[in-house]
């Protein structure tokens, strides 16, 4: 039998390991504040565990880590990482200082398969899940670094957490158990780009925040943009997510892509509002963040404020998120792991010249972009 990685266990099946070597459920906790608690790399270090289950530990299970290659620091500080995974697979996670806040941005997959039209993610393609493991060692890393401890932990990194739910549900059981990571669930988001079962099946396992990427009021523009709307339309994505269950005083948030020209019109603006009208929610507006080869442009900043002026106007709590790290391609939907591009135009939005990437990244150019 293969080892096994011990991060890949939720706080539940550490327990069940452990009673399946023999010993009692609650030398789980103790493996947990080891590895989580005081950053353990063997099992040899777990002083308080006895020494033959130590050995029958080390006979069983491994806790090996992603490798950090890389980190690039952005003018305004924010701080992309460049992890590599066990199989040369490359991920990304972004790390963005904010009045007191330190929000740490993970990947959930190496790539995407949903082929958002905006989102660099989306044209790499799906390559693949990420392990519970592989989830939870992009906050150790960071944490371990940082100057100050991560605040907040955003799944809007690489990928759709919900197309990777198993996963992401068990590494959210280690974030939050108090004996492992004891991060709050209310300091948790998961975005999400509308898998609307995905959304009831992860609120009957788990309670922490759900942010949903709407980018479109109504269907004909969201299917172009997001073909996942195809499946799951707005309407029943809007119903679903009404009813998921938030921890204590926290509401749902719809984030909404602006598009110059395409979805960001005082038209849009209203029908967005009539939809939104009375929902107990935020809306953050994310000024489109350019990329190549991706066909949008950002909106100029008076269309934005135009834009959320609309919305305030339907009783709305309305922020427009900043911009964060764009000059190390460190921001939402810029994360592409140096992974060549041109792949995925099929659904890409019609009517559109899409202009070939002028060159594959490799890991080398990555190297000098940090340089540039
Ligand atoms: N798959 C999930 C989480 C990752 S994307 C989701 O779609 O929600 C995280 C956020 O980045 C989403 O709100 C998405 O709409 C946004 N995004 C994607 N591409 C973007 C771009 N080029 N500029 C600005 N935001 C983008
Ligand atoms: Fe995937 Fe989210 Fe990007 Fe869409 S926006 S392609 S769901 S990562």
């Amino acid at each position: 039998m293969e080892n096994i990685n011990i991060k890949d266990l939720s706080p539940t099946e550490l327990e069940e390991f452990v009673s399946n070597l023999g010993e009692k459920p609650y030398r789980a906790r103790q493996i947990g504040k080891w590895i989580y608690k005081k950053g353990a790399t063997s099992f040899d270090d777990m002083t308080d565990l006895p020494k033959g289950f130590r050995e029958i530990l080390q006979d069983s299970a491994l806790i090996p880590s992603l490798s950090l290659i890389q980190e690039q620091i952005s003018r305004d500080g924010t701080r992309k990482y460049l992890f590599e995974l066990w199989d040369g697979n490359r991920i990304e996670s972004v790390l963005i200082p904010d009045s007191g806040r330190f929000t740490l941005c993970i990947s959930s997959q190496v790539g995407c398969a949903l082929g958002c039209t905006f989102c660099l993610t989306g044209r790499v393609g799906r390559i693949r899940n990420l392990k519970p493991s592989e989830i939870l060692d992009q906050f150790l890393h960071v944490n371990s670094r940082s100057s100050r401890p991560v605040t907040n932990i955003v799944f809007m990194g690489m990928g759709e957490p919900l197309d990777n739910l198993d996963n992401t549900v068990g590494a959210l059981k280690t974030f939050t158990h108090p004996d492992f990571i004891g991060f709050s669930p209310k300091k948790i988001t998961i975005s999400t780009s509308g898998l609307v079962p995905k959304i009831k099946e992860l609120g009957e396992r788990i309670s922490v925040n759900l942010s949903v990427s709407l980018n479109a009021p109504r269907d004909e523009l969201r299917n172009e943009i997001m073909p996942i709307n195809r499946k799951y339309p707005i309407k029943e994505l809007v119903e679903e997510s009404k009813r998921f269950p938030f921890p204590n005083r926290k509401v749902l948030t719809f984030e909404y892509v602006l598009l110059s020209g395409v979805n960001d019109s005082d038209t849009d603006a209203r029908e967005l509002g009539e939809l939104l009208i009375g929902v107990s929610c935020k809306v953050n507006l994310i000024p489109f963040n350019e990329a190549l080869p991706l066909p949008y442009k950002s909106p100029s900043d008076a269309r934005v404020l135009l834009f959320q002026r609309i919305l305030i106007g339907y009783g709305l709590n309305v922020r427009i998120r900043k911009n964060r790290g764009r000059d190390i391609l460190g921001a939402c939907g810029q994360l592409a792991a140096a992974y060549p591009v041109e792949q995925n135009l099929k659904n890409l939005r019609k009517n559109v010249d899409i202009q070939p990437l002028r060159h594959k990244a490799s890991k080398g150019e990555y190297e000098n972009l940090e340089a540039k």
